[in-house]
């Protein structure tokens, strides 16, 4: 849920998007580009959408966890996340100071001058995806079969923009899946047509493509490439403020070892596990239904609110 469709040209659509998205109340402004409170009938959608996939995982077998929105510091260094995109991680700073250090603050922050510089990194960080705190829990030899994990919650990406779809604290639905190579790419595969056809029973106009993620710097371009070439993360479309960039909603992406090295994870014939995780960018579809039914859901289509509100 990363690729960069959506900025520069047609800023000016996401703009009026934004604007009809403020004015009638549904998105909050915090003054923080890329940060919004949202509307009880926005957070009604966020939720029917939470349990729409919830039945799915459920129907799959899958495991339900929970996590707050931070990562111990130590599991967020072992996803290698900085490799990739450091330009989007947060990190949480915190005060460990005695009295005389508290005063400084005090001073600082009467001056207006810098106190940041007085905090220091705490043991943890903002998550960034969904999925990686279940890694850790999968430490060791998986069961015959792998496993599979439903988990949503808060992520946080550094990408201030006026686009509504992009913004910087978000929700994100995921279905992870430990395993073998093969069961990955089948999870993967499965997932990514079942969440297609989903989506499209929404009255969304959906289309795959291969994911083009933000990586970063030079080697990043690299890294791109070979995204691209292998086509291991697919993305699932829809068209929000504009036909020839459509968003990116949904992923589903196979990460081989990526997960399985660092984390120590074993299939259960003893060699490196797999993972593949199908995510849906829960905001971006809430956004994506309020673009294409309007700004009241319950002048929505009747076809797409019963599937929403069974
Ligand atoms: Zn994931």
């Amino acid at each position: 849920m990363s690729t960069r469709l959506g900025h520069a040209p047609d800023d000016a659509a996401e703009a009026v998007f934004r604007a009809g998205l403020v004015d009638a109340g549904v998105l909050l402004e915090t003054g923080v580009e890329g940060l919004y409170g949202h509307s009880a009938a926005y957070q009604q959608i966020v939720e029917a959408l939470d349990a729409m996939v919830g039945r799915w995982a459920a129907e799959l077998g899958a495991t339900a966890v929970h996590f707050p929105p931070v990562v111990s510091r130590a599991t967020f260094d072992d996803t290698n996340y900085l490799q990739s995109f450091p330009d989007l991680m947060g990190s949480v700073h915190v005060f460990r100071g005695d009295d005389r250090a508290h005063s400084e603050l005090l001073r600082r922050v009467a001056s207006g001058a810098d106190w940041q510089s007085l905090l220091e990194p705490a043991e943890v960080v903002l998550a960034s995806a969904s999925c990686h705190p279940v890694y850790p829990l999968c430490t060791g030899r998986l069961p015959e079969g792998g496993r599979l994990f439903e988990i949503h919650g808060w992520c946080f990406r550094h990408e201030p923009s006026v686009d509504p779809a992009r913004q910087q604290a978000f929700h994100m639905h995921e279905v992870v899946h430990v395993g073998t190579p093969e069961s990955a790419e089948r999870h993967r595969d499965q997932g990514l047509e079942r969440g297609l056809a989903m989506l499209g029973d929404l009255g969304l106009e959906m289309a795959s493509v291969a994911a083009n993620d933000p990586f970063f710097g030079r080697l990043g371009t690299i890294m791109a490439e070979g995204q691209i070439e292998e086509a291991l993360k697919l993305e699932g479309v829809t068209p929000i403020c504009s036909v020839e960039r459509p968003t990116a909603v949904m992923s589903a992406n196979c990460h081989r070892d990526h997960f399985g090295l660092p984390f120590s994870i074993e299939t259960a014939d003893g060699s490196v596990a797999h993972s593949s995780c199908v995510a849906f960018g829960v905001d971006r579809i809430a956004l994506a239904l309020l673009h294409a039914h309007g700004l009241t859901p319950a002048r929505w289509p009747a076809g797409v609110r019963a599937r929403l509100w069974p």
